[in-house]
């Protein structure tokens, strides 16, 4: 066939358009999204037969079927959601790139619900009456840890932010030198502080910080005493901190008050779990801190929110706080914050639903067993990689219990074909992507953070890759 005939047998968007493929995916996507890919792979394939030389041209076929196949590829790749899932085979539960913590599906049921309908985000039902946005969350988070009262904002930068300006505005603050963090390079104590408009009085060394240290540095200035949790680090060695019962001892005598960021904010205590200790929300109040804040989506395991408990003189301010109402969470993070929160009313309620504690809790006979389970499907459907069974660590992530290593077992990939460098891009390219790491030049999958529904998507996306044209 010459390239006159191969042009002239080029379909036309009109005969396109009437594929019934075509017709259905129209359903989907506008029209207008339609026919510019039917116009973008006329025009390609019309340049492709240009582009030919006459040697090659007996080769050329134009197939219907294909042309549609890509047309259809191409619409479905260009209009999914910018923001989707991915496949999390890296072990790292609390993975801030891909989303931290993940929202329980019991949680889904009553966002779903509630966010959906109309709802009582700031209605009194019983006085009929506009109610408070936080009264909701309140209520549960005061049960749960004790506290007198209760704010929820952005999230834990926001919460230390509009404590340090209520609390402290053009006003010091003692913080130890061994305490001011930086977490994911955005947040940092000298920042927020200056933010917050409150002035940082560092005390101590970076090693070690006593209690004359604090005390020799309280004057008619001074608002507070801030205590950071070093969640994303540890000063071994020849250190010491003061303990939270001494600060606020030595703070009493002074009548002003402590406030303590303790970052991941659990309220379970997981070193029963076989966990590093961190400290609990209801721990550090009842230990004398007269304001606790921290996260809604790391150890916690709810949306992303920062929460703020303590002495209700304390909250009441911050309530009338203008920076409250620049900081206010939607009525999607109050939903799904109250219901995860209802988990914790029962803790195996609450180990068994909050995919963060049944991740970081799972034992290691069950990790086997899941391991294993993927394993099987594996070696019984690929024939290009060496695929072992190992053990290994899976973290924390999030910034918190860095030190931690979580005792795993992997199945690790290595192509005959492709280098370990392309596999793992590969296996990213999927949809879903799959996301996993490499290690001794091989691609690790830690199946702790993957979901045993996706354990078929992982399957086909490797046989798809020794498929691949
Ligand atoms: C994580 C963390 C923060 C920041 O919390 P976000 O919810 O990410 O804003 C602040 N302080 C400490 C100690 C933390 O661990």
């Amino acid at each position: 066939m010459n390239k006159r005939d191969l042009l002239i047998k080029l379909p036309k968007v009109d005969d396109i358009l009437n594929d019934i493929r075509i017709q259905e995916i129209m359903e989907k996507f506008p029209r207008v999204t339609v026919v510019d890919a039917i116009r973008c792979k006329i025009d390609e394939t019309r340049k492709l037969i240009l582009n030919t030389s006459n040697d090659n041209l007996d080769k050329f076929e134009i197939d219907l079927n294909i042309l549609v196949d890509d047309i259809i590829g191409v619409i479905e790749k260009e209009n999914q959601m910018k923001l989707r899932k991915v496949i999390n085979a890296t072990g790292v539960v609390l993975h801030t790139n891909l989303g931290r913590a993940l929202i329980s599906e019991k949680v889904l049921k009553d966002l779903s619900e509630v966010a959906s309908n109309y709802s009582t985000l700031e209605f009194d039902i019983d006085t009929g009456k506009r109610g408070s946005r936080y009264s909701h969350v309140e209520e549960v988070i005061c049960k749960l840890t004790g506290a007198e009262s209760a704010l929820v904002v952005n999230n834990n930068a926001a919460a230390v932010l509009l404590v340090l300006n209520t609390i402290a505005k053009d006003k010091e603050v003692i913080v130890s030198r061994g305490q001011l963090v930086e977490i994911g390079g955005s947040f940092r104590v000298p920042e927020v502080m200056l933010q917050g408009g409150a002035i940082l009085k560092e005390v101590g060394t970076t090693n070690k910080t006593h209690l004359f240290d604090y005390e020799n540095n309280i004057n008619e200035e001074t608002a507070a005493i801030l205590k950071v949790h070093t969640s994303n680090y540890k000063v071994l060695g020849f250190s010491k901190e003061i303990e939270i019962e001494e600060l606020c001892l030595l703070a009493k005598k002074f009548d002003i008050p402590v406030i303590e960021d303790i970052g991941s904010g659990t309220l379970i205590d997981l070193s029963k779990y076989g966990l590093t200790y961190e400290p609990t929300v209801l721990e550090s109040l009842s230990k004398g801190a007269d304001i606790v804040t921290f996260s809604g989506d790391k150890l916690l395991g709810g949306p992303q929110a920062g929460v703020i408990v303590g002495k209700k003189i304390y909250i009441d301010k911050m309530k009338k706080n203008q920076l409250t109402r620049a900081l206010r969470v939607d009525k999607m993070t109050l939903i799904a914050l109250e219901a995860t929160l209802r988990l914790y009313l029962d803790e195996n309620q609450a180990l068994n639903n909050i995919p963060t504690l049944r991740m970081l809790t799972m034992d290691k006979e069950k990790i086997r067993e899941k391991a294993m389970v993927l394993y099987d499907k594996i070696i019984k459907e690929v024939s290009k990689f060496i695929v072992e069974f190992t053990e290994g660590y899976s973290q924390v992530g999030g910034g918190a219990m860095p030190l931690t290593n979580l005792p795993t077992f992997l199945i690790s990939l290595k192509s005959s074909d492709l280098s370990t460098k392309k596999t793992e891009e590969l296996l990213r390219y999927n949809d879903p992507a799959i996301i996993t790491r490499i290690n001794d030049d091989k691609v690790l999958l830690d199946v702790r953070t993957i979901k045993e529904n996706d354990f078929d998507i992982i399957v086909k996306a490797l046989r798809a890759i020794e498929n691949r044209r």
